[in-house]
């Protein structure tokens, strides 16, 4: 398959960068305010009050996960820009097809087509 322009080098390019950037941008807030929650229990007993140790580290497993989501955010988001960097943005990682603007609207970051994402669990 030949590859035609998924993306308008001259105008879509930079629209992309700056959606990728702001949600990077989004994640990079969270991640700051996410750390404050994600601190010690040990270091929370004050700060929470009347809750008691169980809330308080149920918070911080909240805390904790919410993190890890977060990572894997802006990992995508960052492998996002540099695929845009290569010129490889809006194709597919896995299978190389192109993938669907509705799809690319929805998630800019998105790395994998329909196809694969719903194969993803055979992989
Ligand atoms: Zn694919």
């Amino acid at each position: 398959m030949v590859k035609h322009n998924a993306i308008d080098p001259a105008g879509d390019a930079a629209k992309v960068r700056g959606e990728l950037e702001a949600l990077r941008d989004q994640v990079v807030a969270a991640t700051e305010q996410g750390a404050e929650a994600a601190k010690p229990v040990e270091l929370d007993q004050q700060r929470v009050g009347r809750l008691s140790r169980m809330d308080a580290l149920q918070g911080q497993e909240m805390a904790r996960a919410a993190e890890r989501r977060r990572d894997i955010e802006l990992r995508k988001i960052e492998a996002a820009l540099s695929r845009l960097d290569r010129g490889d943005y809006g194709w597919c990682v896995r299978c190389g097809e192109e993938i669907a603007a509705e799809r690319l609207r929805h998630d800019p970051a998105v790395p994998v087509c329909i196809d694969c994402a719903q194969g993803a669990s055979d992989a």
